[in-house]
């Protein structure tokens, strides 16, 4: 699957403004559910405020620390700053967690009171917002099926999820007003039970990102899988006549890939130099996450077969 520089730019600039309207279409749910939820009384409305509100916070935290990030290693950080995702994105699971928690606390609460009934524009409000997401989530699978990005996908898949979320919160309004409206005052409870479904929801959400970034904090060598994949395309890079070594390893949201290669002993410092140049570049085409390769360049003598072996030590 051959895939140009042209289409990977657009692809990556298309992903970063499908990013930047999803926060701003949560920013606008947060408040609306919010303010809703308050002045219709509505606990199930407001635990799924916090899950939009949860949503901008995740959101706000990777995109402030891939800027971090993205900043080249200086004096002070020679290895770059690639944690600095995870560390925000720890940070952001931890608040994810608190406000989670406290919101399930809220919605407990709610049954040793008596009941309120929520006011109908709540239920109105849920089901705005179970439009508005589940649009722009069968425009955004759409979208990344045509530029193939799992990325896309991935944040298409998230407002998948926040569909689910307004949809028990919608429910559990609706029974509380039918229960209102045909006094039947048990049903009002379906109201703080619907929130704190949603509220385990935004929990598990603290816990899910937590555990990711713990996982990517630590530096871990790649998977055997993702490093033949890497090995292969190296040794169909013109000029390659053998893969020496391979080494793989992930920095903070990132992979440095460590490589070295025989190519034809008789060559040019020149050549030698382009295809050191192409497989970096053919690398870091192929694999988005691929920050930085490292080329080293070994000469492969077949005059002399009894170098050819020994090739493996002599480098550096
Ligand atoms: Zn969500």
């Amino acid at each position: 699957m051959e895939e140009s520089a042209i289409d990977h730019l657009t692809t990556v600039r298309e992903q970063n403004r499908q990013a930047l309207y999803s926060i701003g279409l949560n920013v606008v749910l947060t408040a609306l559910k919010g303010v809703v939820g308050v002045l219709a009384r509505s606990d199930a409305l407001l635990a799924d405020a916090a899950h939009s509100g949860a949503d901008v916070a995740g959101s706000l935290a990777v995109w402030v620390g891939l800027r971090v990030a993205r900043r080249p290693a200086d004096a002070d950080h020679p290895y770059g700053h690639g944690k600095a995702e995870w560390i925000a994105a720890s940070l952001v699971a931890v608040l994810l967690l608190l406000a989670g928690l406290d919101v399930v606390y809220a919605s407990i609460r709610q049954f040793f009171k008596p009941p309120v009934a929520p006011d109908a524009v709540a239920f109105y409000t849920a089901v705005f917002a179970i439009g508005a997401k589940e649009v722009v989530y069968r425009y955004q699978v759409t979208l990344a099926r045509r530029l193939g990005s799992p990325a896309l996908l991935a944040g298409a898949q998230d407002h998948r999820s926040d569909v689910y979320s307004s949809l028990a919160a919608a429910a559990g309004i609706l029974l509380a007003v039918i229960g209102n409206r045909t006094h039947v005052p048990v049903l009002l409870y379906a109201d703080p039970v619907a929130g704190l479904i949603v509220a385990l929801v935004v929990v598990w959400l603290g816990y899910k990102l937590a555990s990711d970034s713990f996982t990517a904090l630590m530096d871990k060598v790649l998977d055997a899988k993702a490093a033949s994949d890497m090995l292969h395309l190296v040794e169909q890079v013109p000029g390659v006549m053998r893969v020496d070594d391979l080494r793989a390893r992930t920095h903070g949201p990132y992979v440095v890939v460590d490589v070295k290669v025989s190519v034809d002993a008789e060559a040019t410092v020149l050549a030698g130099h382009h295809i050191a140049k192409a497989v970096k570049t053919q690398m870091m085409e192929h694999f988005d996450d691929v920050s930085d390769v490292l080329v080293h360049v070994n000469p492969f003598l077949t005059s002399e077969g009894s170098m050819r072996g020994g090739n493996r030590d002599r480098d550096s």
